[in-house]
């Protein structure tokens, strides 16, 4: 019961939280266990390094190596899902970074601080980073070719650990990360949240969460629990746990909604990261239809072409929306919290539910070909006959309940602001147009996926 209030209940306050530690101690005990996170780290690194040999050195026809399936189908759709569950656990585990921690070790480091230009622009790269592979996939036989998947890996991890020999700790997952930046942002629509009790660390002398100390490294993206206050960049590795003499951090249950309500689409990368993401889903779902081959023969455009100006006629159209409606709604200004964006901030849900439907349909559309294709690859045939198909209805119907409840999220958000957050102060004809703006969304999704074609998905 107490789980329902805390999920549901409009009340995102911080009395309406459950300290998992505290309720679950075995939660507790698996996070002060560093082993675990060693040996989930060490697994990972081998899955992936296996992944690389396979695309490297494997059959490089798509329904003999299932590589593929496991860098595009699971590990993407992962990655997406647990985004709603875990925030930015995911990083702890990353691979990517496997290189920096190497060189750290063999101490080729310059062991640099974060530069001033990485922390002003690192995030915009990252941000940009993120589109251009989004586009890469879209419009390249990445995703098809073992061998450009296992390359496209590897320069990820290189260019991770040319930034560990720059600088110390994870510059790259803090600063530049493209996965991580769209996670950290999605991580705001998290169930959970690493926090410390910040009246114990008012108390505290030397912040070594943050520091560390002479026997433990600090925290590897230059946070420390005393400074985390959104999930944007906490990996919730429980790294500073054990250098916390106080007992401060703690994992919580909370709303979904509760940050995306304190944080009200503020920020400069909110305000173009949602409007780019639903842009490009609108885009991928539409170059997957019939309609965008019959508009591309119309009009004599190349499909990357069609799908690079669909991409960006979309996203720019979404971002004037967004200000527009903003504007429209007159107050948009805090004393407090500075410029924020509603129309952003009810946007939010579609955004990440939207890239889940989207990873979740190539998994779908493809785990009835991994056992074939793992038979194939490794000669075993009794494997090869256990093909089976799901029903594109099917997963056109899953797309469109998952893309409802991002329906539902919207509307709570509007109706949240209107009653508990401005006390009804601004009048609900305010209100109308995020209400027009997230059902416009909503059937625009509807309708891209009802037009896939099955043999495009
Ligand atoms: S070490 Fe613990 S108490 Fe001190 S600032 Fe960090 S989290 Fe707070
Ligand atoms: S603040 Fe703590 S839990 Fe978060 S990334 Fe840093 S060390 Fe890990």
């Amino acid at each position: 019961m107490k789980i329902l209030k805390t999920l549901f209940w409009p009340d995102i306050g911080e009395n309406n939280r459950i300290d998992l530690f505290k309720t679950f101690p075995s939660i507790k005990s698996f996070f002060y266990t560093r082993k675990n996170f060693a040996y989930i780290r060490t697994l990972g690194d081998i899955i992936f390094l296996g992944l690389i040999l396979l695309g490297l050195f494997g059959p490089q026809e798509p329904d003999r190596n299932i590589m593929l399936f496991l860098a595009w189908g699971v590990w993407w759709a992962s990655i997406v899902l647990s985004w709603f569950f875990l925030g930015r656990m995911w990083c702890a585990f990353c691979p990517f970074p496997g290189m920096i921690r190497l060189v750290h070790k063999l101490k080729l480091s310059l062991f640099r601080p974060p530069s001033k230009w990485l922390k002003d622009y690192g995030i915009h790269l990252a941000t940009g980073l993120f589109f251009l592979i989004i586009w890469l996939e879209s419009t390249t036989p990445l995703t098809k070719s073992p061998f450009y998947t296992a390359i496209f890996l590897i320069s990820i991890v290189t260019l991770a650990g040319v930034f560990g020999i720059l600088y110390r700790e994870q510059a790259w997952c803090r600063f530049l990360c493209p996965l991580g930046r769209i996670t950290g942002v999605a991580s705001t629509m998290a169930l959970i949240e690493f926090r410390p009790d910040y009246k114990k660390c008012a108390t505290c002398k030397g912040a070594p969460c943050k520091r560390g100390t002479d026997k433990i490294k600090p925290c590897p993206v230059y946070l420390g629990a005393v400074a985390v206050h959104n999930n944007l960049n906490c990996f919730i590795c429980g790294h500073c746990l054990l250098l916390c003499p106080n007992d401060s951090p703690s994992i919580y249950l909370r709303s979904p909604f509760r940050e995306v309500i304190l944080n009200k689409g503020k920020g400069i990368t909110c305000a173009y990261v949602i409007p780019f993401l639903i842009g490009s889903q609108f885009a991928r779902f539409l170059a997957e239809s019939e309609v965008f081959t019959a508009w591309a023969n119309a009009i004599y455009f190349p499909p990357i072409v069609l799908f690079t100006i669909l991409f960006f006629w979309f996203s720019l159209t979404l971002i004037v929306i967004t200000k527009f409606s903003a504007s429209a709604f007159k107050y948009f200004e805090d004393p407090l919290l500075g410029r924020f964006n509603l129309a952003i901030a009810i946007l939010i849900p579609y955004g990440f539910t939207g890239e889940l439907v989207y990873r979740l349909q190539y998994f779908l559309k493809n785990i009835g070909e991994f056992l074939p294709t793992l038979g194939r690859q490794f000669n075993i045939q009794s494997l090869i006959n256990y093909y089976f198909q799901i029903p594109h209805s099917i997963i056109q119907l899953i797309s469109i309940l998952i893309i409802t409840l991002s329906l539902f999220g919207s509307l709570y958000l509007i109706f949240y602001f209107y009653y508990r957050d401005f006390e009804r102060e601004i009048p609900f004809k305010r209100y109308i147009h995020f209400l027009v703006l997230s059902t416009f969304i909503y059937i625009s999704y509807v309708t891209f996926i009802l037009i896939q074609s099955p043999e495009k998905v």
